[in-house]
């Protein structure tokens, strides 16, 4: 648990499931975030993440989603309130000890190394041989369906092949929680929609818990069963709602009665977060 010097005291935080399943992956409660330059990015953000949920940090730019995430993967300290990893292993520093993966809007792969040597970094970090890892690492670039492309260069690949790549780099280590920052938001339409759906069948088929952040009410209408809204100056929630839908999310819910209703209510909440401020 990281808990800034100011703000909530630890006891109330700790985990009161007793069974792992139900217990929290992420617990932050009361997070306040003060850059050094004084913005104040983050301000009494709480927001819990469970197994398995596919969360959707949606809000304009600005309203501190990536601040949030990086706190999140506990990569960011805080400046007041309190972060709580109840489900992970925690080390000397009182973060996280691997388990949870990041994939950023940018792929940054490395350029002299193949796919399959780019997909091997977590892996090598971690002091695993190549070929102990060769396995896991073919398994995760099948998942993502580029095992037949595990010798080529990124200069090879389409925006969306390389996006994929990263992908496959942050589930090789098979993490509890996947964290994306818009991932696909450099990508075309179709390729965008493409790689939403390889996602959720990763979702589906890993069990693997997804906070995915964008600025998109159709991604996340489309992605998420639960959404968290935020809204900026400073940085908060401002609603946190749950979203089902009794179909299965693919190209017929795209063009569906339900999606359009799930978009148009999803789009309501964000307009009312930045107060009535039209949002594409
Ligand atoms: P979002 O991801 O929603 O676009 P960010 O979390 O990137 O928002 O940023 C939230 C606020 O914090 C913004 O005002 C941004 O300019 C500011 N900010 C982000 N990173 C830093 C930093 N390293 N130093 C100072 N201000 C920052």
């Amino acid at each position: 648990m990281v808990i800034a010097e100011q703000g909530s005291s630890e006891t109330h935080l700790q985990p009161t499931a007793d069974t792992a399943a139900s217990r929290p992956l992420v617990e932050m409660t009361n997070v306040t975030k003060v850059f050094s330059n004084g913005t104040v990015a983050l301000s009494d953000m709480t927001m819990t993440v469970m197994p398995g949920e596919f969360i959707s940090l949606l809000g304009p730019s600005g309203c501190g989603k990536s601040t949030a995430l990086r706190i999140i993967a506990g990569l960011g300290g805080i400046s007041a309130g309190s972060i709580d990893w109840p489900s992970f292993r925690i080390n000397s520093r009182g973060l996280p000890d691997g388990d949870i993966s990041f994939v950023f809007q940018e792929p940054t792969l490395m350029p002299w190394q193949t796919v399959f040597g780019n997909v091997y970094l977590p892996m090598r970090l971690k002091g695993i041989s190549r070929k102990a890892a060769s396995e896991r690492i073919m398994s995760a670039l099948e998942s993502v369906g580029l095992a037949d492309f595990h010798k080529a260069y990124p200069r090879e690949l389409s925006g969306g092949m390389k996006m994929r790549v990263s992908i496959a780099r942050a589930l090789v280590t098979e993490p509890k929680l996947l964290l994306m920052d818009e991932p696909f938001a450099a990508l075309d339409e179709i390729t965008r929609q493409k790689l939403n759906d390889d996602v959720l069948a990763l979702w589906k088929s890993t069990g693997i818990t997804v906070v995915f952040v964008t600025h998109s009410v159709f991604e996340s209408a489309y992605l998420a069963n639960r959404i968290v809204v935020m809204k900026a100056r400073p940085g908060r929630v401002d609603s946190d709602f749950p979203l089902h839908t009794s179909l299965e999310r693919d190209s017929h819910y795209r063009t569906s009665e339900e999606y359009r209703q799930a978009c148009s209510e999803v789009s309501a909440r964000l307009s009312e977060a930045m107060g009535g401020e039209e949002h594409a």
